[in-house]
């Protein structure tokens, strides 16, 4: 019989591709930029070259990287040393105990996570403050336990869709007491705007005491948080504050939107689309000048997503959630 701990390795094994989707800046590499740097000829004379550099030449665009290097300095952006004496004489900086100019490459850009920083910092000594946070959302870190409760949603988003025979199911969880909040499948065949994620947020809105459409046979909403209408809505949650969204296909921008709209807390879904807003065609939850974000998550279930759509019968309009 196996360990349980050797168990549990191999279940976080053959989980491991869901996949945060992340901002642009955190996955790509750091790039490069040519520097000229010189040589401090005596030790003694560190500090003052230093303090002359930084007042008379101080390179903003560069402020994530240390100026120094064991006994080599950064003079200025440079990708040939030919000039470097004269630009550094008419700044009136003084040369005198500097030699050895040479070209180097160093970070472009300020690292953000620690994969970034250590290609950094191998090029040249670099300053970083790691976001633990941000690290683990980055990596992709999710327990055994965690990976539990997010399958066991993904899998009432895919019954939902098969009970349905639809492609594109949509779940909403309050992850605080791990209760569904809301289910829902497509119903665009009857109506344009139906998608799943549109109806499970809909519902949402009607078990606060809203909503705009008329309850459907296609959804399902928590009897028990149909009750919990608030007598203050200002001091309680806005729609989906809080809740975790499971859908079976990647939303389309229309249903990314709606999510950000909603406060949703953070994404799942399982296969991706050609039309999806949340990784392939753009990732909506990352834009900066939008005033909410959600994290958002894919490949959880994906071959069983996928297998929606090879049984339906239905056109590919579906093809989104
Ligand atoms: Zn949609």
């Amino acid at each position: 019989m196996e360990p349980a701990s050797k168990k549990m390795k191999l279940d976080t094994t053959a989980r491991i591709r869901m996949e945060t989707v992340v901002d642009c800046p955190l996955t790509q590499d750091v790039g490069t930029v040519n520097v000229c740097v010189g040589r401090i000829l005596e030790k003694k004379h560190t500090r003052s070259i230093i303090l002359d550099l930084n007042s008379k030449h101080p390179i903003p665009a560069l402020s994530h990287l240390k100026r120094i290097k064991n006994d080599r300095i950064i003079l200025c952006i440079r990708n040939t040393v030919d000039d470097v004496a004269k630009f550094l004489v008419d700044l009136n900086i003084d040369c005198t105990h500097l030699g050895d100019f040479a070209i180097v490459e160093v970070a472009k850009n300020a690292p953000i996570t620690r994969k970034q920083f250590e290609s950094a910092n191998a090029k040249w000594p670099c300053n970083f403050h790691e976001d633990k946070q941000l690290e683990k959302l980055v990596n992709n870190i999710f327990s055994v336990e965690e990976l539990d409760l997010h399958e066991k949603w993904m899998r009432v988003a895919v019954k939902t869709a098969k009970e349905f025979g639809r492609i594109c199911a949509s779940v909403v969880v309050d992850p605080s007491t791990d209760s569904l909040v809301a289910k829902s499948a497509d119903n665009r065949d009857n109506h344009p705007m139906q998608h799943s994620v549109m109806l499970a947020v809909d519902l949402v809105a009607r078990s606060q005491g809203g909503g705009a459409w008329p309850l459907l046979s296609i959804g399902q909403y928590n009897t028990v948080t149909e009750c919990k209408v608030l007598d203050d809505p200002d001091d309680g949650p806005y729609l989906c504050t809080g809740y975790d969204v499971y859908t079976t296909r990647e939303p389309c921008i229309m249903c990314s939107m709606a999510l950000i709209h909603s406060r949703a807390k953070r994404v799942f879904y399982g296969a991706p689309s050609k039309n999806g807003s949340l990784g392939s065609t753009a990732k909506i939850h990352t834009v900066k000048e939008l005033n909410h974000h959600y994290q958002a998550f894919r490949g959880l279930l994906r071959e069983d997503c996928e297998r929606l759509f090879d049984k339906s019968v239905v056109s590919n309009k579906q093809s989104t959630s």
